[in-house]
């Protein structure tokens, strides 16, 4: 039987084994996706069990994204542009990084509106915001500006991709017509985090937040009482799942299988 798995450090809240696990099933592929919760200081080791044993692929989390580039034979020019690698497959006899949270924000945002000739603000300069930056920009958004708790941050990513930059008490200056809320601040807090006030936010625009736990984030709460189109981060979670699965399988992924694996436990 093939084994995948989500390597991340901790691991066990991740919805990736249910996603996964599902769609081998409807798709009667004999393999089992695990939990791989690997302390930082363990991860070279690990790596040479994924050689060893020959696990088939991996979802890369926190705070592997990053110190896994080195251990790899390889990264594509996507994982190398955004900085972090969230895949791993073999191709041939290498181990392969790349980057598919960038087709998670895509394929999220189109469902609900077009990029092309948009103003994009992104909330957050992490990893996330990085895919979040590639995937409006490879959709021609006409403006990508990213808002920032530390400046430094911001300003880095911003010339790594030619984009604007700012803090995030800047929002109001900027007219987004995609918003995307890439900040960790509220995860796991039922209560929430006000990234941008409410009075901000404005009935014409798309707002996205990454975040899936809760489901209803503060901002996404906002947005729709103001009548916004709104983005919860289960979509994001559920494309770029779709993306790896279908690498690792070269077979079309049974998205609605997968859908109702993470909606099962999100709702
Ligand atoms: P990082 O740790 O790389 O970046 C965190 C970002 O959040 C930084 O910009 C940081 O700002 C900012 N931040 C943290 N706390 C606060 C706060 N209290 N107020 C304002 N800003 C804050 O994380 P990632 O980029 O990897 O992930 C970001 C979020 O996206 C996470 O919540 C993660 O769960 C989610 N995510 C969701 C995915 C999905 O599939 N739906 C996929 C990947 C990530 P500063 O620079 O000032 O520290």
């Amino acid at each position: 039987m093939d084994k995948y798995g989500i390597l991340a450090f901790p691991a066990h809240h991740s919805l990736s084994p249910a996603m996964h696990n599902a769609g081998f099933k409807a798709l009667n592929i004999e393999a089992k996706y695990e939990f791989f919760e690997i302390h930082p200081r363990d991860l070279e080791a690990f790596i040479q069990k994924v050689r060893k044993e020959n696990i088939k692929g991996l979802s890369v989390s926190k705070p592997h994204k990053e110190a896994i580039i080195p251990l790899l034979d390889e990264i594509d020019n996507t994982a190398q542009k955004i900085g972090a690698v969230n895949t791993v497959y073999w191709r041939k006899n290498k181990l392969v990084g790349t980057n598919v949270d960038w087709i998670g924000v895509e394929k999220a945002i189109l469902e609900k509106t077009e990029i092309e000739g948009k103003k994009a603000v992104i909330l957050g300069a992490g990893g996330a915001a990085r895919a979040a930056v590639y995937a409006l920009q490879n959709n021609h958004a006409k403006s990508v500006t990213v808002l920032n708790r530390t400046l430094s941050h911001a300003k880095a990513l911003a010339e790594d991709f030619f984009c604007d930059y700012g803090e995030l008490d800047d929002f109001e200056s900027f007219r987004a017509d995609i918003l995307v809320q890439a900040t960790s601040a509220g995860l796991n807090k039922k209560e929430g985090v006000e990234v941008v006030e409410k009075e901000l936010l404005k009935p014409e625009m798309t707002v996205m937040d990454m975040i899936y736990t809760p489901l209803e984030t503060r901002i996404i709460k906002d947005a729709r009482e103001i009548g916004a189109k709104t983005i919860t981060g289960d979509r994001m979670l559920l494309y770029q799942g779709v993306a790896a699965f279908e690498i690792w399988t070269s077979k079309k992924a049974p998205i609605d299988v997968m859908d109702r694996a993470i909606k099962k436990r999100l709702y």
